[in-house]
């Protein structure tokens, strides 16, 4: 699986529809400060649902629409489409490539699409789930956290390996059934005691 393309409109500085279509390998991004490679970094973040405006360097989620300048007039809409080459199959999908769109309007309103067609949230995180991509994996590592990974505690450092490695997600996933097995006794314990009193 690699990042194919990335198309923006309407998002952060990036007025005009902009397309940036990728290799597999090593792909830098290049130009002088403030010309937007953060904001690039920001769309796939944003697009693969994120929904931490502050993880997006923003206050709030409408930062992430063009604001306008002396030349141009505000975007009403922001829009990311990012296509991943799934031709190995590591998405569970059954498609060699997944389109996953996000637009968000000024009014607050946003929708997610899955190769064109309309999609939840949880449809796209479920898709990504186990791929090391999505919202909280440490696929896009942004100038400030570089730093507080690197002091950070030796257990944190740690669930960073592991994310990598792919053992995150089992422990997740342990632990999910951990906690449906202590619900599931407690619905047992009470359904003896209904048995015990009508016995
Ligand atoms: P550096 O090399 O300094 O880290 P950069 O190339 O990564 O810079 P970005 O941080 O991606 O640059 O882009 C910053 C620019 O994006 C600023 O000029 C800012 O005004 C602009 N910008 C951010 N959000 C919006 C928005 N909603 N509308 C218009 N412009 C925006």
């Amino acid at each position: 699986m690699y990042l194919k393309s990335l198309v923006l409109k309407g998002f952060k500085s990036f007025a005009d529809r902009s397309a940036l279509t990728l290799e597999p390998g090593i792909t830098a991004v290049v130009g002088p400060n403030g010309s937007g490679k953060s904001n690039i970094s920001d769309a796939v973040l944003w697009v693969l649902g994120e929904r931490n405006a502050k993880n997006l360097r923003g206050q709030a989620m409408e930062d992430v629409i063009f604001a306008g300048s002396s030349a141009r007039k505000a975007s009403g809409l922001a829009e990311v489409e990012l296509v991943l080459d799934n031709s190995d199959g590591t998405l569970p999908i059954d498609y060699d490539e997944v389109a996953v769109t996000r637009r968000m309007y000024r009014n607050g309103e946003s929708e997610y699409l899955i190769n064109g067609t309309v999609a939840r949230r949880m449809d796209v995180l479920d898709i990504l789930h186990d791929s090391g991509l999505g919202t909280g994996t440490h696929s896009i590592i942004s100038q400030g956290s570089l730093d507080s990974i690197l002091q950070s505690k030796p257990e944190d450092r740690r669930a960073l390996i592991e994310e990598a490695a792919g053992v995150l997600k089992h422990k997740q996933r342990k632990a999910k059934s951990e906690r449906k097995l202590a619900n599931m006794d407690q619905h047992l314990l009470r359904a003896r005691d209904v048995v015990g009193e009508v016995a």
